[in-house]
């Protein structure tokens, strides 16, 4: 395990290292110095695995498919028996459907009518298909041209017994899950649920349910926390609004960190309301940036309390949702034990709507990506960017990335954008 006080001194003493305005990249780079996955495990029945992360690599118990079968609906021959240059006329000597194989051994002169899935009668080596023969009673007339072995699926080809069919560090999809009840196997073991706690800070919040006063605002930010950690498989603990009280906050984070692998925060980080939580990270742990080159987002502290991982979350919706996924939902990921975390794929298009940028920060702006009738895909904004309009997130269908040395964007310029389906 890492000792965060020595990381964060080592930190210090670098030129570079400015933990209020921490490059996009260099923030990344530094938080992944201080995950350690969890190491405890649990056996669920594959049916409960659904995007939990396997602990264990799975080895397959037995061959897939476990016998020589036919690919085809045909005939099970013995190559031996085909000509080169002509026809041949073979006895049917039975039937193998998938489940119910040929008992006994075909002999010279001899086939078996098969299915898809049956397993190779003892002594054929080759499936001619059915649309390549002339059947005439128990008799059926074969062609020349035909190779030794078509048609067939060997014992094994798929996984050998023996053979790693899944490995540690994956997370389950269907497909997986299928993987392994192919195999037989009911109960599987994964690593246990990381468990992440969060509140939102601010005097003007109130929970749904209540009417706000004036200048009250519903607290946003825990259901949107509380849909992501859910959708990347935590356990959450959702400990509601803390006011900006210096006691009551060093209380809640206390307890937080106390119960939880991870510390989630809202608000109470930008300029006013810092020197509260700033002061008693400083107090209560270590804290390795409180701002990032990045828009929205750029309140944002990442540092540790006991062994706690804590990130302060910006207080405005849209940053939160951005700053969770490019920072907190990787970081998640490595703790849960996914190994290797696959990076978010992102492409270039082009980009309809011209953009303002400034050089010197990574934007995430919200993006609407369609396809034309001819088939091309394009992107446009979605209208207002402020950081505290919601709708912009609920409308995107992904972020437009526009790197640190990035300008303006001219409309028709290609832009990288990074797709939010099945992430967010
Ligand atoms: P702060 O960083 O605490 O100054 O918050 C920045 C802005 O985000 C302010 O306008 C807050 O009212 C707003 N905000 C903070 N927390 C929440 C929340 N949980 N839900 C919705 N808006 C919030
Ligand atoms: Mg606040």
């Amino acid at each position: 395990m890492n000792d965060p006080q020595s990381l964060i001194r080592e930190l210090s003493c670098a030129d570079d290292y400015d933990p209020n305005s921490m490059p996009v990249a260099k923030a990344r780079e530094l938080i992944g110095r201080f995950l350690t996955p969890v190491t405890a495990t649990e056996r669920v029945h594959a049916r409960s695995a659904l995007g939990r992360v396997l602990a264990e690599d799975i080895t397959s118990p037995l061959n897939v498919p476990a016998h020589d079968n036919s690919a085809m609906d045909g005939f099970s021959v013995r190559f031996a028996d085909l000509k080169g240059d002509g026809e041949v006329a073979l006895r049917i000597a039975g039937t193998a459907l998938a489940g119910a194989p040929f008992q006994g051994t075909v002999k010279a002169g001899e086939c078996v009518r098969i299915m898809t899935g049956g397993v190779m009668p003892a002594g054929t080596d080759t499936i001619i298909m059915q649309e390549h023969v002339k059947v005439s009673g128990d008799r059926v007339t074969i062609g020349p041209g035909h190779k030794k072995g078509q048609n067939l699926r060997r014992a094994g080809e798929d996984l050998a017994t023996g053979q790693v069919a899944l490995k540690r560090g994956l997370a389950l999809r269907p497909a997986e899950i299928g993987l392994i009840a192919s195999l037989g196997i009911a109960e599987i073991r994964v690593y246990r649920r990381l468990r992440v706690a969060f509140f939102s800070t601010g005097d003007e919040l109130v929970s749904i349910g209540t009417v706000p006063k004036e200048g009250q605002i519903y607290d946003s930010n825990r259901y949107t926390i509380h849909g992501m950690l859910t959708r990347l498989g935590c356990e959450v603990i959702d400990m509601g609004v803390v006011r900006d009280d210096p006691n009551l906050l060093e209380t809640a984070f206390g307890e937080a960190a106390a119960i939880a692998d991870v510390v989630i925060t809202s608000g109470g980080v930008s300029v006013g309301e810092a020197d509260y939580v700033k002061n008693l990270l400083n107090k209560l742990g270590e804290v390795v940036f409180w701002k990032i080159a990045m828009k929205p987002g750029r309140p944002l502290a990442y540092g540790k309390i006991g062994n706690a991982h804590f990130f302060g979350l910006p207080g405005n919706p849209v940053s939160v949702m951005v700053t969770f996924y490019q920072f907190v939902r990787d970081a998640l990921l490595r703790l849960s034990g996914l190994d290797p975390v696959p990076p978010l794929p992102t492409f270039k298009v082009p980009c309809v709507s011209s953009l303002k940028k400034a050089p010197g920060r990574t934007e995430f702006q919200r993006g609407i990506l369609t396809q034309d009738a001819a088939g091309n895909w394009s992107v446009r904004v979605t209208g207002e960017q402020g950081s505290g309009i919601l709708r912009s997130m609920a409308e995107a269908n992904c972020f437009i990335i526009l790197p640190d040395a990035q300008g303006s964007v001219a409309a028709g310029a290609l832009v990288e954008v990074q797709v939010m389906e099945g992430v967010v």
